[in-house]
């Protein structure tokens, strides 16, 4: 079964970690660590972002090939359109299947550092739901995900009009939808409930983000808006001489929103832990995701 079967036949929840390629010698030592750490999670996937331009693919498909070796059960890269010509696109999603992959993120991307606004490469695709209906054609096989963004995707006039172009992705050939992390669990609820009144019935994996910091959260908001709970802010703030207490009081937001989601009806969870195991190996939240999927 791929992901979106799993996810759509809810025997029990999903839970995935999203890894990224690390750019630095330390971060590869963090990352080798987490990958090691994460396996004894046993996530039902994981997947590993794109940065921009062409050359990003490789690094994904490094980490990818590498993250394959470690065993884990199904590896998810990241597929953008950031620099990519179609040709180039060609060239990533055949290495991707190739290299017996059977998932992808199929995402727009973020413009590269320093530009505001996304440009398309030349003959290559400006929407995410292009780059979808394209994978769909050169490679029905694949099972796509795509991007959803509860509290609306920063560029997105309004969410109603952010969501009737998340529609035109699953229109396009998405099987299921991984949403941008949210700290209030209401927003999702609310989104999930829109999305349905769109026609919009794949399946909805809530992103999650155990913060460990206020100015964790400050730097976050700078590139993807969201809105931090006053409780949440308060004790935080609270704690900001003591980094080891704001990290539990991050880590305890995060479990009482898992045990919520799934007690709501979501079909899973997926943990962004940026290269981190520590956190996801405090026995609480390991707990906690042992019991979510009734283990
Ligand atoms: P799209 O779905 O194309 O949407 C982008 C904007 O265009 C939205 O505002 C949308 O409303 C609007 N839009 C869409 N279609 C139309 C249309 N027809 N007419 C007018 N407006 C339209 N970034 C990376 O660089 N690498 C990654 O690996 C990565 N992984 C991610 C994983 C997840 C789960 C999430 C939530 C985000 C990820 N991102 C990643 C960030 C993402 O690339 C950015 O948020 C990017 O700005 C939008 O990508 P998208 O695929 O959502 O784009």
């Amino acid at each position: 079964m791929n992901i979106a079967q799993q996810l759509n036949a809810s025997a029990r929840p999903l839970i995935s970690v999203e890894f990224f390629p690390p750019k630095t010698g330390t971060g590869l030592a963090g990352f080798d660590l987490a990958a090691q750490e994460l396996t004894g999670l046993n996530p039902d996937f994981v997947s590993v972002t794109c940065g921009a331009g062409g050359s990003a693919a490789g690094p994904t498909l490094d980490i990818c090939r590498q993250l394959d070796g470690l065993g884990y059960k199904s590896v998810v890269p990241h597929c953008t359109c950031v620099g990519m010509s179609r040709a180039d696109l060609e060239q990533t999603s055949d290495a991707i299947v190739a290299q017996g992959l059977t998932h992808i993120m199929a995402l727009r991307g973020d413009p590269p550092k320093g530009q505001t606004h996304f440009t398309p490469a030349a003959d290559g695709f400006r929407y995410a739901s292009e780059l979808v209906a394209f994978l769909k054609e050169r490679h029905p096989g694949l099972c796509l995900g795509v991007a959803g963004y509860p509290e609306k995707h920063p560029e997105a006039p309004s969410i109603e009009e952010d969501i009737r172009h998340l529609k035109e992705k699953v229109d396009a050939g998405a099987d299921f939808i991984t949403t941008q992390l949210f700290l209030d669990n209401d927003v999702y609820f609310d989104f999930v409930a829109r999305c349905r009144a769109e026609g919009i019935t794949i399946p909805i994996l809530p992103g999650l983000l155990p913060v460990t910091s206020l100015e964790q959260i400050n730097r976050m908001r700078a590139f993807c808006d969201f809105h931090v709970p006053e409780k949440l802010k308060h004790d935080l703030d609270a704690a900001q001489d003591r980094p080891a207490k704001a990290e539990r009081i991050g880590l305890y937001w995060a479990i009482e929103q898992i045990s919520e989601l799934i007690e709501g009806g979501a079909p899973g969870i997926h943990l962004y832990l940026l290269n981190k195991s520590r956190t996801a190996f405090y026995p609480e939240l390991f707990a906690c995701l042992s019991r979510v999927r009734g283990q």
